[in-house]
Protein backbone atom coordinates (compact mmCIF):
# COMPACT_ATOMS: atom_id res chain seq x y z
CA UNK A 1 0.00 0.00 0.00
CA UNK A 2 1.21 3.30 -0.62
CA UNK A 3 1.95 6.27 1.49
CA UNK A 4 -0.99 7.98 -0.07
CA UNK A 5 -3.68 5.24 -0.24
CA UNK A 6 -3.02 4.58 3.15
CA UNK A 7 -4.25 8.39 3.98
CA UNK A 8 -6.94 8.12 2.02
CA UNK A 9 -5.96 9.81 -1.15
CA UNK A 10 -5.78 8.14 -5.04
CA UNK A 11 -2.58 9.96 -5.40
CA UNK A 12 -0.45 12.10 -3.67
CA UNK A 13 -0.82 14.93 -6.29
CA UNK A 14 -3.59 15.25 -8.85
CA UNK A 15 -2.78 18.01 -12.08
CA UNK A 16 -5.38 19.54 -13.92
CA UNK A 17 -4.21 20.32 -17.37
CA UNK A 18 -1.09 18.36 -19.47
CA UNK A 19 0.36 21.51 -21.18
CA UNK A 20 3.83 22.45 -20.91
CA UNK A 21 3.41 23.43 -17.03
CA UNK A 22 1.21 20.33 -15.85
CA UNK A 23 3.82 17.93 -17.96
CA UNK A 24 6.79 19.37 -16.56
CA UNK A 25 5.31 19.38 -13.36
CA UNK A 26 4.10 15.77 -13.39
CA UNK A 27 7.89 14.77 -14.51
CA UNK A 28 9.68 16.69 -11.37
CA UNK A 29 7.19 15.65 -9.10
CA UNK A 30 7.52 12.01 -10.01
CA UNK A 31 11.06 11.55 -9.99
CA UNK A 32 11.44 13.11 -6.45
CA UNK A 33 8.85 9.75 -5.14
CA UNK A 34 5.70 11.98 -5.46
CA UNK A 35 2.64 9.75 -7.20
CA UNK A 36 1.07 12.37 -9.57
CA UNK A 37 -2.12 11.99 -11.44
CA UNK A 38 -2.11 14.32 -14.84
CA UNK A 39 -5.26 15.18 -15.75
CA UNK A 40 -6.01 16.74 -19.59
CA UNK A 41 -9.47 17.76 -21.09
CA UNK A 42 -8.51 16.59 -24.16
CA UNK A 43 -7.85 12.86 -25.44
CA UNK A 44 -6.08 13.34 -28.69
CA UNK A 45 -2.83 12.90 -27.89
CA UNK A 46 -1.69 15.59 -30.79
CA UNK A 47 -3.58 18.25 -28.89
CA UNK A 48 -1.79 21.45 -28.69
CA UNK A 49 -2.09 25.28 -27.86
CA UNK A 50 -3.31 27.08 -31.14
CA UNK A 51 -3.00 30.78 -29.93
CA UNK A 52 0.79 30.61 -29.20
CA UNK A 53 3.92 31.69 -30.84
CA UNK A 54 5.84 29.49 -29.30
CA UNK A 55 9.57 31.03 -29.06
CA UNK A 56 11.07 29.54 -25.40
CA UNK A 57 12.80 32.67 -23.81
CA UNK A 58 16.23 31.36 -22.25
CA UNK A 59 14.73 30.93 -18.89
CA UNK A 60 13.18 27.38 -20.23
CA UNK A 61 16.46 25.58 -21.03
CA UNK A 62 17.90 24.79 -17.66
CA UNK A 63 13.95 23.40 -16.90
CA UNK A 64 14.57 21.56 -20.18
CA UNK A 65 17.34 20.41 -19.60
CA UNK A 66 16.36 19.10 -16.34
CA UNK A 67 13.31 17.40 -17.87
CA UNK A 68 16.00 15.43 -20.33
CA UNK A 69 14.30 16.82 -23.12
CA UNK A 70 17.14 19.17 -24.82
CA UNK A 71 18.24 16.04 -27.41
CA UNK A 72 14.29 15.25 -28.06
CA UNK A 73 13.52 18.90 -28.91
CA UNK A 74 17.53 19.61 -30.99
CA UNK A 75 16.06 15.86 -32.76
CA UNK A 76 12.18 17.23 -33.60
CA UNK A 77 14.03 20.38 -35.26
CA UNK A 78 13.73 22.96 -32.30
CA UNK A 79 15.61 25.77 -33.75
CA UNK A 80 17.89 27.44 -30.82
CA UNK A 81 16.48 30.93 -30.73
CA UNK A 82 18.73 34.27 -31.33
CA UNK A 83 16.98 37.36 -32.46
CA UNK A 84 17.23 41.33 -33.35
CA UNK A 85 15.57 43.79 -32.21
CA UNK A 86 14.06 46.64 -34.63
CA UNK A 87 14.34 50.53 -32.43
CA UNK A 88 14.31 53.76 -34.03
CA UNK A 89 17.82 54.15 -33.00
CA UNK A 90 18.58 51.10 -35.59
CA UNK A 91 19.00 47.25 -34.84
CA UNK A 92 19.88 45.72 -31.35
CA UNK A 93 21.83 42.92 -32.07
CA UNK A 94 23.02 41.27 -29.34
CA UNK A 95 26.19 38.47 -29.75
CA UNK A 96 28.78 36.51 -27.53
CA UNK A 97 31.23 38.72 -26.47
CA UNK A 98 34.74 37.65 -28.62
CA UNK A 99 36.07 35.57 -26.19
CA UNK A 100 33.31 35.04 -24.47
CA UNK A 101 30.88 32.14 -23.86
CA UNK A 102 27.72 31.73 -26.07
CA UNK A 103 24.79 33.55 -25.76
CA UNK A 104 21.89 31.59 -23.23
CA UNK A 105 19.10 30.58 -26.13
CA UNK A 106 16.21 28.15 -25.73
CA UNK A 107 14.18 26.89 -28.86
CA UNK A 108 11.45 28.15 -30.85
CA UNK A 109 9.43 25.05 -31.66
CA UNK A 110 5.82 24.95 -32.84
CA UNK A 111 3.19 23.62 -30.39
CA UNK A 112 1.97 21.16 -32.37
CA UNK A 113 5.76 19.50 -31.62
CA UNK A 114 6.30 20.19 -28.36
CA UNK A 115 3.20 19.66 -26.38
CA UNK A 116 2.86 16.10 -27.79
CA UNK A 117 6.91 16.01 -26.65
CA UNK A 118 5.95 16.88 -23.44
CA UNK A 119 3.20 15.45 -22.31
CA UNK A 120 4.74 11.72 -23.48
CA UNK A 121 7.40 12.49 -22.01
CA UNK A 122 4.92 12.49 -18.67
CA UNK A 123 3.19 9.65 -19.72
CA UNK A 124 6.48 7.29 -19.80
CA UNK A 125 7.63 8.57 -16.43
CA UNK A 126 7.12 5.94 -14.10
CA UNK A 127 4.91 7.47 -10.80
CA UNK A 128 2.81 10.05 -13.65
CA UNK A 129 -0.09 7.96 -13.96
CA UNK A 130 -1.86 10.57 -17.97
CA UNK A 131 -5.52 10.42 -17.72
CA UNK A 132 -6.80 11.84 -21.60
CA UNK A 133 -10.12 12.97 -22.05
CA UNK A 134 -10.33 13.85 -18.04
CA UNK A 135 -12.32 17.69 -17.67
CA UNK A 136 -11.55 18.58 -13.67
CA UNK A 137 -15.14 20.51 -13.47
CA UNK A 138 -14.91 21.37 -9.51
CA UNK A 139 -12.89 20.63 -6.62
CA UNK A 140 -13.33 18.21 -3.47
CA UNK A 141 -13.40 20.24 -0.58
CA UNK A 142 -13.02 19.20 3.54
CA UNK A 143 -12.10 20.44 6.52
CA UNK A 144 -11.54 24.10 5.12
CA UNK A 145 -9.23 22.84 2.25
CA UNK A 146 -8.90 21.45 -1.28
CA UNK A 147 -8.35 17.64 -1.13
CA UNK A 148 -9.07 15.99 -4.69
CA UNK A 149 -11.03 17.22 -7.82
CA UNK A 150 -14.35 16.10 -9.78
CA UNK A 151 -13.82 15.68 -13.56
CA UNK A 152 -15.97 14.57 -16.57
CA UNK A 153 -14.86 11.90 -18.57
CA UNK A 154 -16.16 9.59 -21.46
CA UNK A 155 -17.17 7.02 -18.92
CA UNK A 156 -18.68 9.55 -16.68
CA UNK A 157 -18.09 12.05 -13.74
CA UNK A 158 -15.51 10.57 -11.10
CA UNK A 159 -13.97 12.02 -8.25
CA UNK A 160 -10.06 12.10 -7.70
CA UNK A 161 -8.89 12.74 -4.10
CA UNK A 162 -4.96 13.59 -3.31
CA UNK A 163 -3.00 15.92 -0.77
CA UNK A 164 -2.62 18.47 -3.22
CA UNK A 165 -4.18 19.83 -6.51
CA UNK A 166 -2.23 21.71 -9.13
CA UNK A 167 -4.25 24.36 -11.54
CA UNK A 168 -2.05 23.63 -14.63
CA UNK A 169 -4.95 24.71 -16.80
CA UNK A 170 -4.37 28.20 -18.55
CA UNK A 171 -5.56 31.23 -17.95
CA UNK A 172 -8.87 30.23 -17.29
CA UNK A 173 -8.28 28.12 -14.58
CA UNK A 174 -10.86 25.88 -13.48
CA UNK A 175 -9.12 24.90 -10.44
CA UNK A 176 -8.59 28.93 -9.79
CA UNK A 177 -12.07 29.22 -10.01
CA UNK A 178 -13.26 26.48 -8.17
CA UNK A 179 -10.81 27.44 -5.20
CA UNK A 180 -12.14 30.97 -5.54
CA UNK A 181 -8.30 32.87 -6.51
CA UNK A 182 -9.40 35.58 -8.03
CA UNK A 183 -7.45 37.25 -10.79
CA UNK A 184 -6.04 40.54 -11.08
CA UNK A 185 -6.42 41.88 -14.72
CA UNK A 186 -4.41 44.61 -16.55
CA UNK A 187 -5.43 45.80 -19.61
CA UNK A 188 -3.35 44.99 -23.22
CA UNK A 189 -4.10 47.94 -25.79
CA UNK A 190 -2.49 45.89 -28.85
CA UNK A 191 -4.06 43.58 -30.18
CA UNK A 192 -2.46 40.14 -32.11
CA UNK A 193 -2.60 38.43 -35.66
CA UNK A 194 0.07 35.63 -36.47
CA UNK A 195 0.55 33.24 -39.65
CA UNK A 196 3.30 30.16 -40.25
CA UNK A 197 4.87 30.31 -43.28
CA UNK A 198 7.13 28.74 -45.97
CA UNK A 199 9.99 29.69 -47.67
CA UNK A 200 10.37 33.13 -45.50
CA UNK A 201 14.27 33.46 -45.20
CA UNK A 202 15.19 35.72 -42.49
CA UNK A 203 18.26 37.96 -42.23
CA UNK A 204 20.88 35.36 -40.28
CA UNK A 205 18.22 33.31 -40.47
CA UNK A 206 17.62 34.58 -36.96
CA UNK A 207 14.39 36.00 -35.52
CA UNK A 208 13.25 39.88 -35.85
CA UNK A 209 11.41 41.63 -33.48
CA UNK A 210 10.25 45.62 -34.67
CA UNK A 211 9.44 47.73 -31.69
CA UNK A 212 7.64 50.70 -34.11
CA UNK A 213 6.20 52.54 -30.80
CA UNK A 214 3.80 51.69 -30.03
CA UNK A 215 2.97 48.83 -32.72
CA UNK A 216 4.87 45.40 -32.13
CA UNK A 217 5.94 42.39 -34.83
CA UNK A 218 8.41 39.62 -34.66
CA UNK A 219 8.98 36.80 -37.12
CA UNK A 220 10.69 33.38 -35.34
CA UNK A 221 12.14 30.64 -37.70
CA UNK A 222 10.72 27.61 -36.08
CA UNK A 223 11.17 23.53 -36.73
CA UNK A 224 10.01 21.86 -40.17
CA UNK A 225 11.10 25.24 -41.81
CA UNK A 226 8.63 27.10 -40.50
CA UNK A 227 8.59 30.67 -39.92
CA UNK A 228 5.42 32.38 -37.59
CA UNK A 229 5.04 36.48 -38.10
CA UNK A 230 3.02 38.01 -35.31
CA UNK A 231 1.68 41.92 -35.83
CA UNK A 232 1.09 43.21 -32.54
CA UNK A 233 -0.78 46.75 -33.32
CA UNK A 234 -2.33 49.44 -30.89
CA UNK A 235 -5.85 48.63 -30.63
CA UNK A 236 -7.00 51.68 -32.02
CA UNK A 237 -6.16 50.40 -35.81
CA UNK A 238 -8.49 46.98 -34.71
CA UNK A 239 -11.48 48.44 -36.73
CA UNK A 240 -9.64 49.23 -39.84
CA UNK A 241 -7.51 45.98 -39.64
CA UNK A 242 -10.35 43.98 -39.47
CA UNK A 243 -12.06 45.37 -42.69
CA UNK A 244 -9.61 43.37 -44.16
CA UNK A 245 -7.65 41.29 -42.10
CA UNK A 246 -5.51 39.81 -44.74
CA UNK A 247 -4.90 42.66 -46.40
CA UNK A 248 -3.73 44.73 -43.31
CA UNK A 249 -1.66 42.03 -42.09
CA UNK A 250 0.15 42.08 -45.05
CA UNK A 251 -0.05 45.80 -45.62
CA UNK A 252 1.58 46.10 -42.20
CA UNK A 253 4.41 43.08 -42.70
CA UNK A 254 5.60 44.25 -45.73
CA UNK A 255 5.50 48.21 -44.22
CA UNK A 256 8.21 46.84 -41.53
CA UNK A 257 12.05 47.85 -41.93
CA UNK A 258 14.07 45.29 -43.64
CA UNK A 259 10.82 43.50 -44.15
CA UNK A 260 10.35 39.72 -44.09
CA UNK A 261 10.05 38.78 -48.01
CA UNK A 262 6.16 37.70 -47.35
CA UNK A 263 5.35 38.09 -51.08
CA UNK A 264 7.27 34.73 -52.48
CA UNK A 265 6.27 33.00 -49.07
CA UNK A 266 3.82 30.19 -48.76
CA UNK A 267 1.15 30.85 -45.56
CA UNK A 268 0.17 27.31 -44.48
CA UNK A 269 -2.25 28.20 -41.71
CA UNK A 270 -4.70 31.29 -41.66
CA UNK A 271 -3.99 34.02 -39.97
CA UNK A 272 -5.27 33.77 -36.49
CA UNK A 273 -5.44 35.83 -33.42
CA UNK A 274 -7.15 37.76 -30.72
CA UNK A 275 -8.45 41.10 -30.03
CA UNK A 276 -8.79 40.56 -26.18
CA UNK A 277 -5.96 40.07 -24.13
CA UNK A 278 -5.40 41.05 -20.59
CA UNK A 279 -2.56 39.83 -18.44
CA UNK A 280 -3.55 38.36 -15.32
CA UNK A 281 -2.31 37.51 -11.85
CA UNK A 282 -3.39 34.98 -9.01
CA UNK A 283 -1.98 34.33 -5.77
CA UNK A 284 -0.20 30.81 -6.64
CA UNK A 285 -1.59 29.09 -3.52
CA UNK A 286 -4.76 27.95 -1.83
CA UNK A 287 -4.91 25.33 0.99
CA UNK A 288 -4.64 22.16 -0.87
CA UNK A 289 -3.82 24.08 -3.56
CA UNK A 290 -1.00 25.82 -6.17
CA UNK A 291 -1.73 27.58 -9.33
CA UNK A 292 1.37 27.35 -11.91
CA UNK A 293 2.37 28.66 -15.77
CA UNK A 294 -0.36 30.36 -16.96
CA UNK A 295 -3.56 29.60 -14.27
CA UNK A 296 -0.99 31.47 -11.64
CA UNK A 297 0.56 34.36 -13.92
CA UNK A 298 -0.32 35.50 -17.91
CA UNK A 299 1.83 37.67 -19.43
CA UNK A 300 1.91 39.41 -22.49
CA UNK A 301 2.20 37.39 -25.87
CA UNK A 302 4.56 40.16 -27.03
CA UNK A 303 7.49 39.36 -24.85
CA UNK A 304 7.23 35.15 -25.61
CA UNK A 305 7.83 34.51 -21.89
CA UNK A 306 4.45 32.37 -20.83
CA UNK A 307 6.35 28.93 -21.55
CA UNK A 308 9.44 29.53 -20.10
CA UNK A 309 7.58 30.84 -17.06
CA UNK A 310 5.19 28.00 -17.20
CA UNK A 311 8.51 25.60 -17.18
CA UNK A 312 10.04 27.46 -14.24
CA UNK A 313 6.82 27.36 -12.25
CA UNK A 314 6.47 23.74 -12.24
CA UNK A 315 10.47 23.29 -11.62
CA UNK A 316 9.89 25.69 -8.31
CA UNK A 317 6.41 24.15 -7.30
CA UNK A 318 8.03 20.63 -7.24
CA UNK A 319 11.28 21.37 -5.84
CA UNK A 320 9.17 23.14 -3.17
CA UNK A 321 6.61 20.45 -2.55
CA UNK A 322 7.77 17.29 -2.99
CA UNK A 323 8.48 16.34 0.21
CA UNK A 324 5.17 17.48 1.90
CA UNK A 325 3.01 16.45 -0.93
CA UNK A 326 4.32 12.34 0.17
CA UNK A 327 3.67 13.64 3.55
CA UNK A 328 6.65 13.77 4.69
CA UNK A 329 6.15 17.55 5.68
CA UNK A 330 4.46 20.49 6.41
CA UNK A 331 2.22 21.08 3.12
CA UNK A 332 1.55 24.36 4.01
CA UNK A 333 4.45 25.87 4.32
CA UNK A 334 5.94 24.48 1.93
CA UNK A 335 3.19 25.76 -0.83
CA UNK A 336 4.27 29.55 1.05
CA UNK A 337 7.83 28.62 -0.27
CA UNK A 338 6.95 28.27 -3.98
CA UNK A 339 4.73 31.12 -3.75
CA UNK A 340 7.17 33.01 -2.59
CA UNK A 341 9.53 32.19 -4.88
CA UNK A 342 6.79 32.79 -7.46
CA UNK A 343 6.21 36.53 -6.28
CA UNK A 344 9.99 36.91 -5.81
CA UNK A 345 10.99 36.16 -9.70
CA UNK A 346 7.98 37.13 -11.69
CA UNK A 347 6.36 40.31 -10.11
CA UNK A 348 8.67 42.91 -10.76
CA UNK A 349 8.44 41.31 -14.82
CA UNK A 350 4.47 41.47 -14.85
CA UNK A 351 4.90 45.04 -13.45
CA UNK A 352 7.11 45.90 -15.96
CA UNK A 353 5.00 44.26 -18.88
CA UNK A 354 1.41 45.52 -17.30
CA UNK A 355 3.06 49.19 -18.12
CA UNK A 356 4.68 48.36 -21.31
CA UNK A 357 1.07 46.72 -22.22
CA UNK A 358 -0.18 50.21 -22.41
CA UNK A 359 0.78 50.88 -25.70
CA UNK A 360 2.18 54.00 -24.34
CA UNK A 361 5.17 56.17 -26.16
CA UNK A 362 8.40 54.64 -24.51
CA UNK A 363 9.27 55.95 -21.26
CA UNK A 364 12.97 57.93 -20.49
CA UNK A 365 14.27 55.16 -18.89
CA UNK A 366 13.45 52.51 -21.91
CA UNK A 367 14.98 54.91 -24.44
CA UNK A 368 18.30 55.19 -22.20
CA UNK A 369 18.13 51.59 -22.53
CA UNK A 370 17.26 50.69 -26.01
CA UNK A 371 18.87 53.28 -27.66
CA UNK A 372 22.58 52.31 -25.94
CA UNK A 373 21.68 48.91 -26.33
CA UNK A 374 21.51 49.78 -30.04
CA UNK A 375 24.72 51.11 -29.99
CA UNK A 376 27.15 49.07 -27.82
CA UNK A 377 27.37 45.21 -27.65
CA UNK A 378 27.65 44.91 -23.91
CA UNK A 379 24.32 46.56 -23.25
CA UNK A 380 22.74 44.25 -26.42
CA UNK A 381 23.94 41.42 -24.72
CA UNK A 382 22.57 42.83 -20.93
CA UNK A 383 19.30 43.74 -22.69
CA UNK A 384 18.85 39.49 -23.98
CA UNK A 385 19.77 38.69 -20.45
CA UNK A 386 16.58 40.53 -19.60
CA UNK A 387 14.83 39.77 -22.46
CA UNK A 388 15.22 36.10 -21.76
CA UNK A 389 14.18 36.69 -18.09
CA UNK A 390 17.46 35.41 -16.83
CA UNK A 391 18.08 38.62 -14.86
CA UNK A 392 15.06 40.40 -13.82
CA UNK A 393 13.99 44.48 -13.44
CA UNK A 394 16.25 45.41 -11.00
CA UNK A 395 19.24 44.12 -12.32
CA UNK A 396 18.37 45.38 -15.78
CA UNK A 397 17.86 48.71 -14.73
CA UNK A 398 21.00 48.55 -12.12
CA UNK A 399 22.92 52.32 -11.20
CA UNK A 400 25.83 50.88 -12.80
CA UNK A 401 24.23 49.50 -15.93
CA UNK A 402 21.91 52.87 -16.40
CA UNK A 403 25.07 55.15 -15.92
CA UNK A 404 26.82 52.70 -18.72
CA UNK A 405 24.11 53.49 -21.11
CA UNK A 406 23.88 57.26 -20.43
CA UNK A 407 27.98 57.73 -21.48
CA UNK A 408 27.36 55.20 -24.44
CA UNK A 409 24.90 58.10 -25.13
CA UNK A 410 27.07 60.85 -24.89
CA UNK A 411 29.83 59.30 -26.85
CA UNK A 412 27.45 58.74 -29.13
CA UNK A 413 26.25 62.12 -29.31
CA UNK A 414 29.63 63.51 -28.98
CA UNK A 415 30.95 61.78 -32.00
CA UNK A 416 27.67 62.57 -34.29
CA UNK A 417 28.46 66.33 -33.60
CA UNK A 418 32.41 65.36 -34.54
CA UNK A 419 30.62 63.88 -37.56
CA UNK A 420 28.43 67.08 -38.07
CA UNK A 421 31.17 69.45 -38.09
CA UNK A 422 33.26 67.18 -40.30
CA UNK A 423 31.01 67.53 -42.40
CA UNK A 424 29.69 71.00 -43.18
CA UNK A 425 33.38 72.09 -42.73
C1 LIG B 1 -1.05 34.99 -29.12
C2 LIG B 1 -0.11 34.35 -28.11
C3 LIG B 1 1.23 34.17 -28.42
C4 LIG B 1 2.09 33.61 -27.47
N1 LIG B 1 3.40 33.45 -27.81
C5 LIG B 1 4.26 32.93 -26.91
C6 LIG B 1 5.65 32.75 -27.23
O1 LIG B 1 6.12 33.09 -28.32
N2 LIG B 1 6.46 32.20 -26.29
C7 LIG B 1 5.99 31.83 -25.07
O2 LIG B 1 6.77 31.35 -24.25
N3 LIG B 1 4.69 31.99 -24.73
C8 LIG B 1 3.82 32.52 -25.62
N4 LIG B 1 2.51 32.66 -25.29
C9 LIG B 1 2.06 32.24 -23.95
C10 LIG B 1 1.95 30.72 -23.85
O3 LIG B 1 1.09 30.25 -24.87
C11 LIG B 1 1.42 30.32 -22.48
O4 LIG B 1 2.07 31.08 -21.49
C12 LIG B 1 1.66 28.82 -22.21
O5 LIG B 1 0.88 28.04 -23.07
C13 LIG B 1 1.31 28.49 -20.76
O6 LIG B 1 1.43 27.10 -20.57
P1 LIG B 1 0.48 26.35 -19.50
O7 LIG B 1 0.94 24.94 -19.46
O8 LIG B 1 0.42 27.13 -18.26
O9 LIG B 1 -0.99 26.47 -20.13
P2 LIG B 1 -1.57 25.88 -21.49
O10 LIG B 1 -0.53 25.76 -22.51
O11 LIG B 1 -2.77 26.75 -21.77
O12 LIG B 1 -2.04 24.42 -21.11
C14 LIG B 1 -3.17 24.22 -20.30
C15 LIG B 1 -3.63 22.77 -20.46
O13 LIG B 1 -4.70 22.54 -19.55
C16 LIG B 1 -5.75 21.85 -20.23
N5 LIG B 1 -6.98 22.19 -19.50
C17 LIG B 1 -7.62 23.39 -19.46
N6 LIG B 1 -8.70 23.31 -18.67
C18 LIG B 1 -8.74 22.05 -18.18
C19 LIG B 1 -9.61 21.37 -17.28
N7 LIG B 1 -10.68 21.98 -16.75
N8 LIG B 1 -9.35 20.08 -16.99
C20 LIG B 1 -8.26 19.44 -17.53
N9 LIG B 1 -7.41 20.04 -18.39
C21 LIG B 1 -7.65 21.33 -18.69
C22 LIG B 1 -5.68 22.39 -21.64
O14 LIG B 1 -6.32 21.53 -22.55
C23 LIG B 1 -4.17 22.48 -21.85
O15 LIG B 1 -3.63 21.27 -22.31
C24 LIG B 1 1.61 33.22 -26.20
C25 LIG B 1 0.26 33.38 -25.90
C26 LIG B 1 -0.60 33.94 -26.84
C27 LIG B 1 -2.05 34.10 -26.47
Amino acid sequence: MTNSESAGQDYDVVISGAGPAGSAAAVLLARRGVRVALLERRSDPAAHKVLCTHSLTANAYPVLDELGLVPALEKAGAVRNQARWYTRWGWIEPRAAPAGPELPYAYNIRRSTLDPLIRSHAARTPGVDLLPGHRVTGLVREAGRTAGVRASTPQGDRTIRARLVVGADGKDSAVAKSAGVPARLYENTRFAYFAHFRHLPLPGGIGQTWFLEPDMAYAFPNDDGVTVIAVLPDKERLPAFREDLEGSFLAFVRALPEAPPIDSAERITKITGMVDHPLHSRRPIAPGVALIGDAALTGDPLWGVGCGWALQSAQWLAEAVAPAATGRGDLDRSLVVYARRHRRRLRGHQYLAADFAKARPFRPVERLMFSAAARDDSLARHMHLFASRLIGPLRFLNPAALAKASAVNVKHRGAAVIRGKGSSG
